[in-house]
């Protein structure tokens, strides 16, 4: 059978799930909300279901998805998309993943990748026959260094896989580091998949920077999208895959073997989603800034030194002032036994040379979830 997934454990996200459920734990671990999301485009959803297509869509997405994708970037980020050459729709953010790497990696190329790196990057690397060359980014600030890339560029290298903004780390990468990036791209010749999924899940006034806009960048980036996670309906499994037409062109080939296809009517409610007014985004963020602040100065006032999260779902405890004495992951186990609160171990995110002292938190949940969460962590540390 096949070694690159046959040796692979389940992922740490269901895994903790599934620990939460055996310990009826509070599940702050896999990053889903505990709300049922937007009213108006789960009704889109449900008229779609009852009134609209419900047979085989088109193979790259609806056509007014992949125009309101255009239209969506064109307006937050002034990017330029032909919708019919340059937007793909794949069933969530893995397969857009999956299709961008199968798509680029042959064998024997190098993949540069960041750890902590998300569980699905690299055993689709090392089966299209890649071989990663991981950068170890380190709490608390997780940024890009000259010294890291230069260290993992050669000639080998056919591309590079990021998170922006990053998950687990909650940082919102600025300009300076997409430069940095972007230089090493254009002197090594090397195309960059961008998992993007978090874009709009920033607070503070931050702003998401899409690397595809970055001078140089046009045509060697694949960017990678989620309405999953704009929208907060983690479950609806709707991706894109943005990029020019010669590397969408591939990432087509490939999904159209993976899903094929993805459904028409969730489709047509993110379409209806992705032309809502910007005030929506902005008071989508401002809700989960809310979320993130009662958790974060809740657990501040319990004694754990918390990471302040620039976006995402989630934010980061720092262990190692507290002299524990114990790994992160051996924590997030006893609190999910003892105390009934479910975590991720950061260490989760590394193949080499593991941070093992940061645990995430999701805070993406109603007031009474953290404050419950909070209660019964009261005397953890
Ligand atoms: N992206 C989610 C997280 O980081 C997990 C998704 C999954 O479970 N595959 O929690």
């Amino acid at each position: 059978l096949n070694k690159v997934f046959g040796d692979l454990p389940v992922t740490v996200f269901e895994a903790m799930s599934q620990l939460a459920r055996d310990n009826n734990a509070i599940n702050l671990g896999q990053g889903f909300p505990d709300d049922p999301g937007p009213e108006d485009i789960r009704n889109a959803a449900a008229d779609a279901v009852m009134n609209g297509n419900n047979q085989y869509p088109s193979m790259m997405g609806i056509p007014e998805l992949r125009q309101a994708i255009a239209s969506h970037y064109q307006h937050w980020h002034g990017l330029n998309l032909d919708p019919m050459t340059e937007v793909m729709v794949t069933s969530g953010g893995t397969e857009a993943l999956t299709s961008a790497i199968l798509a680029v990696v042959e064998p024997g190329d190098e993949v540069v990748v960041f750890q902590p790196v998300y569980d699905s990057y690299l055993p689709i690397i090392r089966q299209a026959g890649g071989i990663p060359r991981l950068v170890r980014l380190e709490p608390p600030h997780w940024r890009l260094t000259e010294e890291a890339l230069r260290a993992v560029f050669n000639r080998k290298t056919k591309a590079v896989l990021f998170n922006n903004p990053l998950n687990p780390a909650a940082v919102v990468y600025p300009r300076e580091d997409l430069e940095l990036l972007a230089r090493y791209c254009q002197e090594f010749d090397v195309i960059a998949i961008c998992d993007e999924v978090w874009e709009h899940v920033i607070f503070d006034g931050r702003a998401h920077i899409p690397l595809i806009t970055i001078p140089g960048m046009r045509d060697r980036t694949i960017k990678v999208g989620s309405a999953g996670k704009i929208f907060s309906l983690t479950g609806w499994k709707i991706g894109f895959v943005c990029a020019a037409p010669p590397l969408l062109r591939v990432a087509a080939k490939v999904h159209q073997f993976l899903t094929f296809t993805t459904a028409p009517n969730l489709q047509a409610a993110v379409a209806y989603g992705l032309g809502k007014p910007d005030e929506y985004f902005y008071e989508m963020r401002k809700d989960l800034a809310r979320s993130r602040d009662r958790l974060t100065s809740g657990l501040e006032r319990l004694g754990f030194p918390v990471l302040r999260s620039q976006g995402t779902y989630f934010l980061t405890v720092d262990l190692s002032p507290l002299g524990l004495n114990e790994t992160d992951e051996a924590f997030c186990k006893r609190i999910v036994t003892d105390y009934k609160v479910a975590a991720i171990p950061v260490s989760a995110f590394y193949e080499q040379e593991p941070v093992t002292t940061v645990v995430r938190f999701c805070f993406a949940k109603r007031d009474s979830t953290l404050d419950t969460a909070l209660e019964r962590l009261s005397d953890a540390v």
